[in-house]
């Protein structure tokens, strides 16, 4: 069974998804990563979602990726005397330490740190942005602060700090707990929210110890600052445009998804566009125009996943709202000018041995009138190298291990299979052709190219490129 784009899907799972045939049904319309929201998910439900997973691959032999995303560091006012409070552009309001309930002079803002880390100019956002304040004085116990955008405010809302950095780690003891209950449970991805900088990804890959990839969410003006470092160590990149919607102005939101997209496909790191991207279809059947507009504007930039969050995981049309992305990002990248735009961001291949061949690959599929690409990998490190080209052929990422083809569900252009490692060069050729017949990739006569590294099963040994022809005995 195979996709008719390069584009991957994500869909959360949630109270709208969480049986094993919805699961199904949404892999049938067109999901290939499972996302599980940690902020909302109990371990046992963790265990019992990846379990549904699991059977839907076992019935479609199509490996299929997970993805565990921690709440992160999320900040919290206290709650109010006497419920929600109204407060107007002018008000003085005081954020304390005091485990004392609010009123509308002011209410507790339970977290030391960040008292301590606000400074007089600072604003804070309360309520997804709705409500605006900045801060005239500073304590470590309190903070003073004017409203500048007023609005009702009730009790635990969230707050955020756009232009403080916090002296805080991206995570807490629940993301601690929650990500060694999802690396047991076998999950291909964490995804690690609010990070601010490269070390809170380092810290989170020392506990994953390579038995998953790590995403970094990019959703902090301070992250797109450092951008360049955190690529360098995170496996994945998603542009968690909920957040950095209200830690920035909105307007910059589009500037900085191309940005972080184009960065990540520079790093050949598969990078994640995510949140509201169908947003009415919580409620709706049918998304609105510009909704189609902001999937298609992920699929002409050429990332390599676009996200659906409440859309798939508590609205009404789960399964509708998976394939009304399917068909756009079909359509989008049938269009006669897409290649050409995609190509347009083409990253120029590194000095190592996998860029040479893969993006010699690329060129042999615009030359040659190939069918498929075919790439042995053992840790995907290949298949992503060969994914970054973005050729304008599919790409087959074959591999003896199930957890590497798993965690390459999320990658661009990628169809991943598990694979029993051939014994030799001619029976990995061999294979390859088989595999790009059975799976519908290519017609007995049609050439495919062959990447691989020999001796056979060395990882990062990538040195073979073979134009092979697939033979009429496949029929
Ligand atoms: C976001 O903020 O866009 C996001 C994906 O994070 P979450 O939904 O986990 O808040």
């Amino acid at each position: 069974m195979r996709r008719n784009r390069n584009i991957k899907i994500l869909a959360t799972l949630g109270p709208a998804s969480s049986t094993r045939e919805s699961i199904a049904a949404l892999f049938a319309a067109g999901a290939d990563v499972f996302r599980i929201n940690m902020s909302h998910t109990r371990h046992d439900v963790l265990r019992e979602l990846v379990g549904h997973v699991r059977a839907v691959e076992a019935e479609t032999g199509r490996p299929i990726g997970i993805l565990a995303d921690l709440q992160g560091p999320k900040l919290r006012i206290g709650a109010f005397a006497n419920g929600p409070v109204m407060l107007s552009a002018g008000d003085v309001f005081t954020l304390h330490l005091d485990p004392v309930p609010g009123d509308a002079s002011g209410v507790s803002l339970p977290h030391k740190e960040i008292l301590s880390a606000l400074r007089p100019g600072a604003r804070l956002l309360l309520d997804d942005g709705r409500i605006s304040l900045k801060v005239t004085e500073a304590r470590a116990d309190r903070a003073v602060t004017i409203v500048e955008i007023g609005g009702r405010l009730s009790d635990r809302k969230g707050v955020n700090v756009p232009d403080t950095q916090l002296p805080i780690p991206a995570m807490t003891e629940k993301d601690r707990a929650d990500l060694s209950a999802a690396v047991e449970a076998d999950v291909d991805w964490i995804a690690l929210s609010f990070v601010q900088t490269a070390a809170d990804v380092a810290e989170a890959k020392k506990l994953v110890m390579g038995r998953a990839g790590v995403m970094a969410k990019i959703e902090k003006p301070q992250a797109v600052a450092q951008l360049d470092a955190i690529l360098e160590v995170a496996d994945g990149i998603m542009i968690a445009r909920g957040d950095l919607g209200v830690e920035l102005p909105l307007e910059d939101v589009p500037g900085r998804q191309k940005q972080i997209n184009r960065a990540a496909r520079r790093a050949g790191k598969p990078v994640v566009v995510a949140t509201q991207m169908l947003e009415s279809m919580i409620e709706k059947p049918a998304p609105t125009r510009a909704e189609v507009s902001d999937v298609a504007t992920a699929v002409f930039e050429g990332a390599d996943a676009v996200m659906l969050s409440a859309e798939s995981a508590a609205g009404a049309w789960p399964v509708e709202a998976v394939a009304t992305m399917n068909r756009v990002a079909e359509r989008v990248e049938g269009e006669s000018f897409y290649r050409s735009i995609v190509e347009a961001q083409r990253a120029e291949p590194e000095a190592t041995a996998a860029d040479a061949i893969t993006a010699a690959a690329h060129q042999i599929a615009e030359n040659l009138n190939v069918a498929a690409i075919v790439t042995y990998t053992a840790s995907g490190a290949t298949a992503l190298r060969a994914s970054r080209e973005r050729p304008n052929v599919p790409i087959l990422a074959l591999s003896p291990v199930l957890k590497t083809a798993r965690r390459l569900a999320i990658g661009w252009g990628l169809h991943c299979l598990m694979v029993e490692e051939p014994r030799d060069l001619d029976g990995m050729v061999e294979q390859a052709c088989k595999l790009a017949y059975r799976e519908g990739f290519a017609k007995p006569g049609q050439r495919v190219i062959v990447i691989c590294g020999v001796p056979l099963g060395t990882p990062g040994a990538t040195n073979l490129l073979r134009i092979a022809l697939v033979g009429r005995s496949q029929d």
